[in-house]
């Protein structure tokens, strides 16, 4: 079995890498993509669709299962795997923060949903969309047009923010 160097998964520091989620890593999918990183994630697809996506697509598979990694190297020589070891999402992202360097911060760029980049939109555009509360005190909106969904930076955020902000010591 041909073992992974986490090292050689990221090209350079400055490189954000890019990934693809197995079927068992919906949480740390949408995780992942607060903190802005692009996450593809499908909650049926096959191994090998999977991977012919990771492959065209130059994504790190993140995976629970040691098998598609086991087979990895003979069936799809390209890929690169990444085997999370925990089934706490906490956990994950710590493996994730001590293997890769991600950057656990807030980064609304992404639909948590959908993973598509959101837009920014005039606050107008909110105006019946998001509580009203929402509504007056937030000046800047982003939207997700596939899901159609709003996003604004809120005390929720801030509050996750600060739960992470444990992991990034
Ligand atoms: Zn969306």
């Amino acid at each position: 079995m041909k073992q992974y160097n986490p090292q050689s998964l990221t090209k350079n520091d400055s490189e954000r890498p890019i990934f693809i989620a197995d079927m068992m890593l919906g949480r740390l999918a949408r995780y992942l993509r607060i903190f802005g990183y692009d996450v593809l994630y499908f909650q049926k697809i096959s191994d090998e669709d999977l991977v012919n996506k990771a492959e065209s697509e130059s994504r790190i598979v993140l995976t629970r299962d040691s098998r598609m990694i086991r087979r990895s190297p003979f069936k799809y020589g390209r890929v690169k795997f990444l085997f999370i070891r925990h089934d706490k999402v906490l956990k994950q992202l710590e493996q994730l923060v001590k293997e890769l360097n991600l950057e656990l911060k807030i980064n609304l760029i992404r639909c948590i949903e959908c993973n598509q980049i959101l837009k920014k939109v005039d606050k107008e555009r909110a105006k019946g969309k998001v509580p009203i509360f929402v509504y007056k005190s937030i000046t800047n909106f982003a939207y997700c047009s596939n899901c159609d969904k709003y996003y604004w930076s809120g005390s929720h955020l801030e509050l996750m923010n600060r739960r992470f902000s444990s992991l990034l010591k």
